[in-house]
Formats: C-alpha cells, structure tokens, sequence
C-alpha cells in the first residue's frame, strides 16, 4: 500500500527530508513550493514524484502533510489550513526550529480533530535551497517531535515509522521544554557568538592588527555567528521568551564573574575554569559519529602541516584519490589556542574519521580532532 506525503517548501529540509524519505518505495512524494524554480529542480532530479499546482491540492489527499518552510509561514499556512480540504485520517507535521508558536499555530487543526506532530530535525548546513539538500543529512541527528497534548499514541507510532528511514534519532518532548534546551544550547550560543564578534569588529576599527589574531581559536569559537542572519532572525523572534530568561541568567552569571575578577583570588578563579572544564569535557562527543546537538556542526581534522608549497595540493590529492569529500580547507595564521595550522572540515565524523586514518598512513603530519 502507498503512502501520499506531502512536503510543503522544498529548500534544504524539504528536500532533503524528500530524498531520505524516498528510500522506502512505498512512499509517493507531493511537493509544493511558492518557488515554481524549486518546484521543478525538485521534480527533474527525482527528489519528489508530483509537483502540486498549489498547497491546498498538495495537501488534499495527502496522508502526512509536513510543512518546511520558514517558522513565520509555517504558522500562517497552519492557521489557513484549517478551511482546507484534508483527509480526517491525515497527520500534520512540520520542520521548524521552534515548537511552541507552531503548536499554538496548529490548536485551529487539532481542535478540528487532525493530529498534529511538531517536528525538528536538529542537522543543517551552511548551504539552503533545494540544491543544497541530500538524502543522508538527518542520519544521526535527534529528529525530535512534540505532539500534541491529546495526539493518539497510534498517529505518534506511524509518524515515527514514516521517519524511521531518514535514521534520525527520534526524540519525543513536550514543545515548551523542546524551546528552552534549544533556547539554551543552540539558540543562546548563537547570540553570543554574534555579540563577540561585534565587539572584535568594534575593536578592529581602534586595532586594526586584531582582525589577524582572531583567526585561530576565536574564529573557531564563533563559527556559528556566520550562519543565515535571516533564518536567525526568526528564531530569536519567535522564541524571544526563552531567549530574554536565558539573557538574564547568563548577565547574573557575568555580575558573578565580574566580582570574580575584581576580587582577583586566584583559587576561586581556577575552580571557575575547572568547573567548566569538567563538565564540558563530560558532554557527549561526536567523534564517532554519536548523535549531533542541537547546534549545527562541521567536522575538523586540525593537521599540523609544514608551511612549504604544495602541502595543501598534497592533502587534497590524496584525499580525492580515497574519494573522501571535504566541505571546507583553511589555513589557520594564529596558533594559539588551536591545534594544527591546516584544517579541513568534512560533513561527517565517518567521513573526518577516514580522513585522518588515510592522511596518517599517507604522510608525516601529525593531526587531531578536537
Ligand atoms: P530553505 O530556505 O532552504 O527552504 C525554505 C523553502 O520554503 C524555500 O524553497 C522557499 O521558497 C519555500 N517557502 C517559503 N515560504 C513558502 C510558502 N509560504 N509556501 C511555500 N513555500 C514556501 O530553508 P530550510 O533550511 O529548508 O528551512 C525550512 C524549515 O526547517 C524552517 O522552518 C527552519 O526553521 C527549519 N530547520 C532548518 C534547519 C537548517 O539548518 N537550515 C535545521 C532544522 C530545521
């Protein structure tokens, strides 16, 4: 028996939520995007079977309707949804990085009797769109749903069969709390991130000679503040709650490191150190390909290379010729802080995994993962 899912908004989560789900045969792909140029790449590379004219006829017959589109549409298409066509039997999902305005955005559904199932795969990439997306980008990362309160237990088991191809790691919780772990591990960081970088660029215009030491370390550290201003704009707007909790924890936390540091004893400012270090050095690693948090992540290899001509073409060379692909190659000027002046990111622990075993055996360097 066929199953009709259809993916509203074809972008990186769309489409790469399509292709995972194409691996079971049995599932038929309808797929609607206000973007007829995504529609149709989507079509002509096989990630979805049928493109819909519009959403309402990609929703009529569907028997899962996932919406993956930015947080602030998702809300409007749910609330309009409620005069649509759909089949009493449908389950309703979507995609979006905050849960609680999209449940409130469903109540009109769920109290019409459709059940509703929150949906968040926690992996991304630096890239979006269609053409961005691949079959194999939630394998490994929580895949986490929030049902609805009175959600049967029957829709909740077939919504998490439907995904069981993706190899997501299925993850049930309560929208609120959902909210406020995101708020405080990928939400918050990246706030903070954005916030030191402003205050180095602030910085720069008195020290110009500072933008050169930021390269190692700092630049690492901040990585996240270089994700889509626009999709982080939206995040922080519809969580701003949680978001404004956090702010006035982590500025109490601040008044407590300013006394610290005005009271300048050095033991209370060791254990502070130590504190952080050996709760962090207790977080999971994802070293072996362990589930990824909630902040998207790449995969560095650190290699502590000779600075002579032809030591990157010879990295590379040999990669290729092991077919392992790399996402990104830099040379890192300021080593303090950071280990290895070359490093490469990869898309998966496996991939980076690989890559060191194959670059030990091939040459002299010697590399970690940090
Ligand atoms: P994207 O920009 O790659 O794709 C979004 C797609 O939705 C685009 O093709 C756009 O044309 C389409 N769209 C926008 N408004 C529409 C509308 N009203 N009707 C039909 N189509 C519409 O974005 P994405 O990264 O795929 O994100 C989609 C959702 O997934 C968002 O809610 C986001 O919060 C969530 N999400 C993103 C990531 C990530 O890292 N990118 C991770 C997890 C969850």
């Amino acid at each position: 028996m066929t199953t009709n899912v259809s993916i509203i908004g074809l972008g990186l989560i769309g489409g790469s939520l399509a292709l995972a789900l194409k691996r079971n045969p049995e599932i038929i792909i309808t797929g609607f995007d206000r973007s007829y140029k995504s529609a149709d790449e989507a079509y002509r590379r096989g990630i979805i079977d049928i493109v819909a004219p519009s959403v309402k006829v990609a929703a009529k017959d569907a028997d899962f309707l996932i919406f993956a589109v930015p947080v602030a549409a998702s809300t409007e298409l749910l609330q309009e949804a409620v005069s649509w066509e759909l089949k009493t039997s449908v389950i309703v999902s979507d995609t979006g990085s905050t849960k609680q305005p999209i449940m409130t955005a469903a109540q009109g559904l769920i109290d019409k009797g459709i059940t509703f199932i929150g949906g968040h795969p926690m992996a991304g990439s630096h890239k979006s769109g269609i053409s961005a997306s691949i079959g194999h980008l939630f394998e490994n990362a929580y895949y986490v749903l929030t049902p609805s309160a009175n959600c049967p237990s029957d829709d909740l088991e077939s919504m998490k069969s439907l995904l069981t191809v993706t190899q997501g790691k299925l993850a049930v919780l309560d929208a609120s709390e959902h909210d406020q772990m995101t708020a405080v591990v990928s939400h918050f960081p990246h706030i903070i991130a954005s916030s030191l970088v402003n205050l180095l660029a602030s910085q720069e215009q008195r020290q110009p000679f500072v933008r050169r030491l930021a390269a190692g370390g700092f630049r690492d550290l901040t990585r996240i503040a270089s994700a889509d201003p626009v999709m982080w704009r939206d995040i922080t707007v519809q969580n701003k709650e949680e978001l404004v909790g956090q702010l006035d924890r982590w500025l109490s936390e601040m008044q407590d490191v300013r006394e610290m540091l005005k009271t300048n004893d050095p033991t209370s400012i060791e254990q502070f150190f130590d504190h952080a270090k050996q709760f962090r050095d207790q977080l999971p690693s994802v070293t072996q390909d362990a589930a990824q948090g909630a902040l998207y992540m790449q995969f560095d290899l650190h290699i502590d290379v000779p600075d002579h001509p032809g030591v990157i073409s010879e990295i590379t060379r040999i990669l290729a010729s092991k077919e392992i692909s790399l996402t990104n190659i830099r040379i890192v000027e300021t080593r303090t802080d950071v280990y290895g002046i070359l490093v490469i990111s990869f898309r998966s622990a496996t991939e980076r995994n690989q890559a060191a075993k194959v670059l030990e055996k091939e040459t002299e360097y010697s590399m970690q993962i940090l």
